[in-house]
């Protein structure tokens, strides 16, 4: 009986105590290099999604996250022709959407000009 009393207080002196004042969400601080070797130190919630590149804050450059003191293997191809906002933009969206709203676009565009309230 003794001995059962005391195995319950020592679960309750660990329990949560450690945990106590622990309001905000576990945050990662990552650093990213860059080829001309700018250290860019980004700080992710630990839950989040972590880029392997970050564009580098003090250039221009494709910068790549440090992980034990090395860059991470990620394709080269990526770092020597960032992404343009075409590219971006045919991630989120398929091709065949994005000519739906070219088209979309135009025939507004002809409209308006038909309709005699074009800029010029
Ligand atoms: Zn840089």
């Amino acid at each position: 009986m003794a001995n059962q009393t005391m195995r319950g207080m020592r679960l309750g002196t660990q329990s949560l105590e450690s945990e106590k004042g622990v309001a905000y969400s576990p945050r990662l601080n990552l650093v990213y290099r860059c080829g001309a070797g700018h250290d860019s130190a980004m700080v992710f919630s630990a839950d989040a999604e972590l880029p392997e590149t970050w564009q580098c804050k003090s250039c221009n450059l494709q910068a790549v996250r440090i992980e034990d003191g090395q860059q991470i293997a990620i394709d080269i191809e990526e770092i020597k022709t960032p992404r343009s906002h075409w590219e971006m933009l045919l991630e989120r969206r398929s091709r065949e959407e994005l000519e739906e709203i070219l088209q979309e676009r135009l025939a507004y565009i002809r409209a308006r000009r038909a309709g005699g309230k074009s800029d010029n």
